[in-house]
This record gives structure tokens, C-alpha cells and sequence, in this order.
């Protein structure tokens, strides 16, 4: 391999869209500009919630934040969820399978006790399924299930863009955990 494919470049993302990435093993956040708001996927550690405002704060600049999608419902893309809900009343979307583990608070579903987190329980306002179709930013994203890390986590497809959003189903050069004691085989 030569000197110029070790080069690792950085993606070019649409000027809508902002990635927050945060340190391990708390999630990165994705965070679309729209004309007078803004949107938000995921929402880190319950004990890092007040980073994640702050952190939030300096990437929307005043504008509301109207509402929040999760990838999949562990501890570490659900924590900031409550935070978010109490400064923004933000409208909040859950993958549709993960509705009813929401409405229980299922500790280990949640990874809550797995991942020794503490989370405070929110609303969910709407779900989303796969096959549907989300307007983030000014791009339309393509909703897909990815079971595997999770077995109900979504992940969002912009063609336009060739940009897969993808919670825990992928990581960078490799792919998420798979948690074989909570799913059996
Ligand atoms: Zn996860």
C-alpha cells in the first residue's frame, strides 16, 4: 500500500447536516439545519445530558430544536431524551419496535443495567417504521431496518446524498455489538 492510500479523508457532508461526535461509548449525535429549526438523531448518555445541551447549543445557534429521532433505544443514543424533551418540548420519534420497550422503561432492553446507565424515562410521540420516508434537513432519507446491534434500530438512506446514518449497525470499520445474552441466538 502506498503513502497516499493511507490517507484517510474526511466525508463532505451537506451544509444541512452536522455530526457531533462524542467519546466512547457514548453515541454520536447527527443534528440537520432546517430554516427555522432544527432536528436532531440521537441524544448520548444520560449522564452527559447537560454536554449534550451545551454541545447542541453552539451547533444550532438559537434556533428551536423541534425534533428528535432515535436510531435504536439504548442507553447511549436515549439518555439526553428527557433533557431534550424538558428545554425543547421536542417532538420525539422512536423505531416502532422499540415503542412498547419504551412504555415498559425495560431496564435491559435499554442496556440501562448492562451498561450501568442511568436514563429518565420520556414521551414517544411518533414512530417510525422501515419503508418509510423522513425529511431531514432539506433531504429525503429512506428509513431501513438494520437488525442485528438492535434488533428493532432503523438507519436512514440518502440516496441523493450516498450517506447512510447508522446508529450502532455499523461502525467505523467494523460493525456494532451484537448482544447474544439479551436476543439468545
Ligand atoms: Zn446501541
Amino acid at each position: 500500500m502506498t503513502a497516499a492510500h493511507k490517507v484517510k479523508t474526511r466525508p463532505i457532508l451537506p451544509r444541512c447536516m452536522q455530526v457531533i461526535e462524542r467519546g466512547w461509548l457514548s453515541c454520536n449525535s447527527i443534528v440537520f439545519q432546517e430554516d427555522r429549526h432544527a432536528v436532531m438523531i440521537d441524544s448520548g448518555y444520560g449522564n452527559e445530558a447537560a454536554e449534550t445541551l451545551a454541545l447542541l447549543d453552539r451547533a444550532i445557534l438559537g434556533k428551536p430544536l423541534t425534533r428528535l429521532l432515535n436510531t435504536h433505544c439504548h442507553s447511549d443514543h436515549i439518555g439526553g431524551n428527557a433533557a431534550l424533551q424538558k428545554k425543547y418540548r421536542v417532538h420525539t420519534t422512536v423505531p416502532i419496535g422499540e415503542a412498547p420497550i419504551i412504555e415498559r422503561w425495560d431496564d435491559e432492553e435499554l442496556l440501562l443495567t448492562y451498561a450501568d446507565q442511568a436514563a429518565q424515562r420520556f414521551a414517544v410521540d411518533a414512530t417510525l417504521a422501515p419503508g418509510d420516508v423522513v425529511r431531514l434537513g432539506n433531504l429525503d432519507w429512506q428509513v431501513l431496518a438494520a437488525p442485528g446491534h438492535d434488533h428493532h434500530a432503523l438507519i436512514f438512506f440518502s440516496p441523493d446524498e450516498r450517506i447512510v446514518i447508522t446508529g450502532d449497525a455499523l461502525w467505523e470499520n467494523d460493525f456494532g455489538v451484537v448482544f447474544p445474552a439479551l436476543r439468545g441466538d
